[in-house]
């Protein structure tokens, strides 16, 4: 199926970038289809994916088979997504709203669902969280493929005693595997950002026994929130912290960034029950 070029469809619809929505806009079609190969196989699979935009990542997703709902808040794009749903009898829905208030369970029907999106940082960051303190677990998702910057990509796969290694790196590794899938030159964007990006690839495993996500995002919280101190001085405000990580056999010289992820897991465990 020929579609018209990027370009064409963004100035035949009027569609200049704007900041205020954190619009980069992705044209190159190869880079795309790379993009869109990331979760895998995706023929007859349904996709979430948030902010389209002019669709370039959209057309990315139905070139691959799946069958895809996108949720957009800049309502001047609506026509353009509009005309690749008619490429595509059936198979893309478009939602306009922010997605940010949409419950994607009910928007997705109940049914599996992948996502995939290129957001802005600040949208992209809360979506995540949200998506990986999921109540119910196994989540609804079956993966989450997601463009940050490459600082937050690195800080979501980061690996202890490194300076990147923080809440977000807890959040997301305690019961899933992330991997940095790509990274994304910043003048593959219109306009370029000021940084670089990368594709980041989460999928769920197994939840720990007897732990509450609650419990490890108070611990993670208090350790990291003076991520410089010794745990015995940066856990004293969370009542029974620093007596379980010394039942434990956690050093409380140490400082937080130096726990692996099954460290935290474990002192969660502990004050969780
Ligand atoms: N996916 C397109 C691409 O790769 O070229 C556009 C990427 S652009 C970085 C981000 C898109 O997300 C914009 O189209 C913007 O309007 C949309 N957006 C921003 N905040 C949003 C929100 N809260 N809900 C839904 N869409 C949003």
């Amino acid at each position: 199926m020929t579609l018209p070029p990027l370009r064409e469809v963004i100035a035949r619809h009027g569609l200049s970038a704007s900041k205020a929505l954190g619009q980069n806009f992705l044209f190159d079609e190869h880079l795309l289809d790379r993009i869109a190969r990331v979760p895998g196989d995706l023929a007859g699979q349904r996709v979430l994916e948030v902010g389209p935009g002019p669709g370039g990542l959209t057309r990315a997703l139905l070139r691959a088979g799946a069958e895809v709902t996108a949720i957009e808040m800049d309502r001047r794009c609506l026509p353009a997504l509009a005309e690749l749903g008619e490429a595509f009898p059936g198979k893309l829905t478009v939602v306009e709203g922010d997605a940010l208030k949409i419950d994607h369970g009910t928007l997705m029907q109940g049914e599996p669902f992948a996502v995939v999106a290129n957001l802005p940082y600040n949208v992209g960051t809360a979506l995540l969280v949200r998506w990986l303190e999921s109540p119910q677990w196994p989540p609804q998702w079956t993966s989450l493929t997601l463009m940050f910057q490459l600082e937050v990509a690195q800080r979501i796969v980061a690996e202890p005693d490194t300076s990147s290694f923080g809440r977000l790196a807890v959040l997301a590794q305690w019961r899933t595997s992330a991997k940095l899938a790509m990274k994304v030159h910043r003048s593959a964007f219109t306009p370029p950002p000021k940084v670089m990006s990368a594709v980041v690839h989460v999928t769920p495993d197994e939840a720990p026994e007897g732990v509450r996500a609650a419990k490890l995002s108070q611990v993670t919280e208090a350790a990291f929130g003076q991520r410089r101190k010794m745990l015995r001085q940066s856990l004293k405000g969370l009542p029974g912290a620093v007596e379980a990580a010394e039942a434990l056999g956690i050093d409380t010289a140490r400082r937080a960034e130096t726990l692996s992820v099954d460290e935290f897991v474990a002192l969660a465990r502990c004050l969780s029950a």
